[in-house]
């Protein structure tokens, strides 16, 4: 896959990198059999939908405009900080966390179960910048050890858009920036979208279309920009944000 790598991203895995996925690959075909993780297990497919679009999202690919992580440490890079909400079967915190060893990245999941399976991918593929977290991003965004900690939240399948936005605003620094992984997004939605985002402290900072490389499906990612801080009373109660989108 190298080429396309280096087609779509700019970047190709070291050869250590490519151990890694092969790894992770074999540790979630094993652990599927016990945990319903994910219904992809094909190698191509598994490759495109889970380790590519994985790392499609985020802002240090392709390599050059490095996005300003934080303006009051003057837009310098240095490892930054992700977390990854709802994390699942490690997507796409895993593979992040696999590309770019410079940057830390908390695994965040309300299930204990899948929560220790990563943690014993994480010490099999000895990768020393992953962080776990077991809980509900209602509850983790209010506790101070993790509120406005974060220089990117990474959100893939976990809810509607104005959902994860009330999930991952509040755990962001200010300047910080969320990245919603989405199939299907239309315009209209981007309306309400923009409401929730501006109650929560953030705007839409861009909008981006692509197709998947093997099986030219659509994808968009939804980059939310955190510009002041969110209020108190987000994020709201467990089960709130789902059961009342902003
Ligand atoms: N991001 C993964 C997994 C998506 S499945 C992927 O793209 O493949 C959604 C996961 O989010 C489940 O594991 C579920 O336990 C978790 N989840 C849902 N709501 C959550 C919340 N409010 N806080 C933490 N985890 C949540």
């Amino acid at each position: 896959m190298a080429d396309i790598w280096q087609q779509t991203l700019n970047w190709q895995p070291l050869v250590q990198q490519q151990n890694q996925f092969q790894h992770f690959y074999e540790f979630i075909l094993e652990g599927n059999t016990q945990l319903n993780l994910t219904r992809i297990t094909e190698p191509l497919e598994f490759w495109e939908k889970h380790l590519w679009d994985s790392l499609r999202g985020i802002p240090l690919f392709p390599i050059p405009p490095l996005f300003p992580l934080s303006p009051q440490r003057g837009g310098e890079f240095s490892s930054p900080a992700f977390i990854d909400i709802g994390t699942g079967a490690g997507f796409p915190g895993i593979p992040v966390a696999i590309a770019v060893p410079n940057c830390t990245v908390t695994l965040l999941d309300a299930t204990r179960k899948k929560i220790t399976f990563l943690e014993k991918i994480r010490d099999a593929l000895d990768l020393t910048n992953v962080k776990t977290l077991t809980g509900r991003s209602e509850e983790i965004g209010q506790q101070l050890q993790h509120r406005q900690s974060y220089d990117i939240a990474l959100v893939r399948a976990v809810g509607a858009a104005s959902v994860c936005a009330e999930y991952a605003l509040p755990l962001l620094k200010q300047g910080g920036l969320a990245v919603i992984y989405r199939g299907h997004w239309t315009e209209d939605e981007k309306t309400s979208l923009e409401n929730a985002v501006n109650q929560l402290g953030g705007v839409i900072e861009s909008i981006e279309k692509f197709t998947t490389p093997l099986s030219h499906s659509i994808r968009h990612c939804l980059y939310l920009r955190k510009v002041t801080i969110t209020p108190a009373q987000f994020p709201r109660a467990v089960g709130i944000p789902t059961q009342k989108p902003l």
